[in-house]
C-alpha cells in the first residue's frame, strides 16, 4: 500500500472555502492533481492558483451544485477527460441549518439540507464509483459528530449526516477491497459554515449571529488547515475512520 498521492488525481466538492480549501492546499503540498468543484467560480480559481503554487501539477476547476445530478455527472466526465483517471473523491460539499421544527413554516425550505449533504455525495460516489474500482481509489465523506450527537435546532443538518454515514458504511462492505471509504466525523471547525452562515427560513444562506455567539462561547473551534492535514494523513494511509480524540471532547460539550 502506498501512501504517495503524489500525480494522482483528486476530486474535491465544496473546495471554494472552509475545509474543502483547506483540503485542496493538503493535496496539493502533497503533489496530487486536482479537480476543484463548488458554485463559486471565482473563489474556486483563487483556490486553484494557491494549490499550484503549493505544488499540485495541474488543477482544474469545475462550477457545479452538487445537489443537481447533471452536474455530478459533468464534474466526474470533466475529470475523466482532462485527466483519464480519478484516484480520490472527497465529499466535502455541505450546508448547515439551525432551526426548531416547530419554528418551520414550511419544511420544504430543508430539503435543501438533504439533497446538498447527502444526495449531493450520493451522486458524486455514483458517477465516480467506476473509475475508482479502476484505480483502487478512495472516497473520503466528511461526516460530522453531528451524526450522532443530539443538539437542538440541528435536527435537519444531523439528519444528513447521519444518512451520509450509513450511507457510507453500507458502501464500504459493497465496496470490499476495491474502493476504499474514509469517514471523517470531525468537531468544530473554523469555516465559513461556523462563522454563522446556515441555510435559514425560507432556504436562503444568511448569518444566525445567535448561534455563531453559542458555538463560540462553548466550545473550541479547531482551524481547517489542521482539520485538513489529518484528513489528508488518514486518507493517503487507507485509514477506514477519523474522529480525533479532541473532535469527540469539543462535540460532547455542545450536549
Ligand atoms: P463552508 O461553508 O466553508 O464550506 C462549504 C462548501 O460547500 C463551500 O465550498 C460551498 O461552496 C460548498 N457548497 C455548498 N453548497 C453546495 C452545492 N449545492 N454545490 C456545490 N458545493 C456546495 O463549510 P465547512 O468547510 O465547514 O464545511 C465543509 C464540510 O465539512 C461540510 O460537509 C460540513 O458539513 C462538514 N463539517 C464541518 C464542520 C465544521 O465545524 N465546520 C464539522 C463537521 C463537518 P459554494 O458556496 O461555492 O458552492
Amino acid at each position: 500500500f502506498s501512501e504517495d498521492i503524489s500525480g494522482k488525481v483528486v476530486v474535491i466538492t465544496g473546495a471554494s472555502s472552509g475545509i474543502g480549501e483547506s483540503l485542496a492546499c493538503e493535496y496539493a503540498k502533497r503533489g496530487a492533481c486536482l479537480v476543484l468543484a463548488a458554485r463559486r467560480e471565482r473563489s474556486l480559481q483563487e483556490v486553484a492558483d494557491t494549490a499550484r503554487y503549493l505544488g499540485s501539477p495541474e488543477v482544474i476547476v469545475v462550477r457545479a451544485d452538487v445537489s443537481k445530478v447533471d452536474d455530478c455527472r459533468r464534474v466526474v466526465d470533466q475529470t475523466m477527460s482532462h485527466f483519464g483517471r480519478l484516484d480520490h473523491l472527497v465529499n466535502n460539499a455541505g450546508v448547515m441549518s439551525v432551526a426548531l421544527l416547530e419554528e418551520v413554516d414550511d419544511v420544504t425550505d430543508f430539503r435543501a439540507i438533504m439533497d446538498v449533504n447527502f444526495w449531493g455525495s450520493v451522486y458524486m460516489t455514483r458517477f465516480a464509483a467506476p473509475y475508482l474500482r479502476h484505480s483502487r481509489g478512495r472516497v473520503v465523506v466528511m461526516s460530522s459528530s453531528a451524526s450522532w450527537l443530539p443538539a437542538p435546532r440541528m435536527s435537519f443538518y444531523n439528519a444528513s449526516k447521519a444518512a451520509m454515514s450509513q450511507f457510507f458504511e453500507t458502501l464500504r462492505v459493497e465496496f470490499g477491497p476495491d474502493i476504499g471509504i474514509t469517514l471523517v466525523t470531525p468537531g468544530f471547525i473554523e469555516s465559513e459554515l461556523t462563522q454563522g452562515k446556515f441555510l435559514t427560513k425560507g432556504g436562503r444562506l444568511e448569518v444566525d449571529q445567535d448561534m455563531r455567539d453559542v458555538q463560540v462561547s462553548m466550545i473550541p473551534i479547531e482551524r481547517a488547515d489542521k482539520c485538513a492535514k489529518s484528513i489528508v494523513r488518514s486518507a493517503v494511509r487507507g485509514e477506514r475512520y477519523l474522529t480525533e480524540p479532541r473532535w469527540f471532547r469539543m462535540s460532547y460539550l455542545m450536549k
